[in-house]
């Protein structure tokens, strides 16, 4: 299947990789609105949510729940906005459902305009994540 996503997810395609289980794969946006922008994305094909199982929908929220203090914590951040695109007339432009967690620093204007970071700044960021999820 010619998707994105499901390329990053079986490796054929490379990210940057926050974390994986049986159901969820996460990895950084490779256009963040801000840094540490997440996507979280359910392992099988299904281009948006209802196409999906109701356990896929809480796994990909249990993802958040277990990630979402060490990805803001990574990046000095302390909020974070969560979004999903579902649909065109909604912005998606990628067909395989995610979920976008966009950690927010206070005093600092929340936009959502994409960004061009380099490899390396996004390397050390996920790699950040990755550390404060060892622990
Ligand atoms: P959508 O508009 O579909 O909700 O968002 C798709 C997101 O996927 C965008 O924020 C875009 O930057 C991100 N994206 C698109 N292609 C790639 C890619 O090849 N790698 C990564 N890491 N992110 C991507
Ligand atoms: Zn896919």
């Amino acid at each position: 299947m010619d998707c994105i996503f499901c390329k990053i997810i079986s490796g054929e395609l490379p990210c940057y990789k926050v974390y994986e289980n049986e159901s969820v794969f996460v990895f950084l946006d490779i256009g963040p609105v801000s840094p540490g922008h997440t996507l979280f994305v359910p392992r099988r094909h299904a281009t948006n949510l209802n196409e999906g199982s109701a356990e896929e929908a809480v796994e990909l929220m249990k993802a958040v729940y277990m990630l979402a203090p060490a990805i803001i914590k990574a990046v000095g951040a302390s909020g974070y906005n969560l979004g999903m695109n579902h649909g065109l007339a909604a912005g998606q432009d990628v067909m395989h459902t995610h979920l976008h967690l966009m950690p927010r620093v206070d005093g600092v204007a929340r936009t959502f305009v994409k960004t061009n970071p380099t490899q390396e700044e996004l390397a050390e960021v996920a790699m950040k994540i990755r550390n404060l999820l060892l622990r």
